[in-house]
């Protein structure tokens, strides 16, 4: 299969660019990384959300600081209409364009780690289909602020096979805390 080819390819490289990476020093060693994950080459997650410069974290998981209630995710912005990125592969359980609080998901399970990644508020590929595959780094959408009150994406990590992201703002935290899965994939909680 084609798709299962470059699949790989792709994983072969960015496995190839983490190797190469680790000579590299960087900024991101912090007191949360050990093990293994502190060997895997650090991006920032606000820079891998797009691929660009200029994104950056406005509110950390359980983070909110004018917003009362618990946050589910990360809420990382950059400028509207930027490209949107999935953070790590797997495959589409469920895009929606705007519900009817005017909310946009995409959610992407990826088997190898039985999580869910959902974003929520962006505009989603028009081409975007549920079985769909997706690969690291490929583009899901656009930077947009559907059914949130500023521009940005939030990135939300769920345990198992889900289709929608977990309620946020209210007292309950349905999601663990996700930053060591990130820093294991290679990211920088930043
Ligand atoms: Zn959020």
């Amino acid at each position: 299969m084609k798709t299962k080819r470059a699949y790989a390819g792709l994983a072969s490289a960015v496995l190839g660019a983490a190797l190469i990476s680790v000579a590299v020093p960087t900024a991101g060693a912090t007191a949360g990384q050990t093990g293994a994950a502190s060997l895997v080459a650090s991006e920032d997650l606000s820079w891998s959300l797009y691929n660009l410069d200029g994104g950056r974290i406005t509110a950390g998981f359980d983070g909110y600081s004018s917003t009362s209630g618990r946050h589910e995710g990360i809420d990382i912005a950059r400028a509207s209409g930027s490209p949107v990125r999935a953070l790590i592969g797997g495959t589409v359980t469920n895009v929606v364009e705007s519900d009817a609080y005017g909310m946009s998901t995409i959610a992407i399970y990826n088997a190898t780690f039985d999580k869910t990644i959902v974003y929520l508020h962006s505009n989603p590929l028009d081409t975007l289909r549920v079985n769909q595959s997706i690969a690291r780094d490929e583009k899901i959408g656009t930077e947009a602020s559907r059914g949130a009150g500023g521009v940005h994406t939030h990135v939300e990590m769920r345990i198992g096979y889900r289709t929608l992201a977990a309620r946020s703002s209210d007292s309950t935290l349905d999601n663990p805390n996700p930053n060591d899965f990130w820093r294991a994939r290679g990211y920088n909680i930043r």
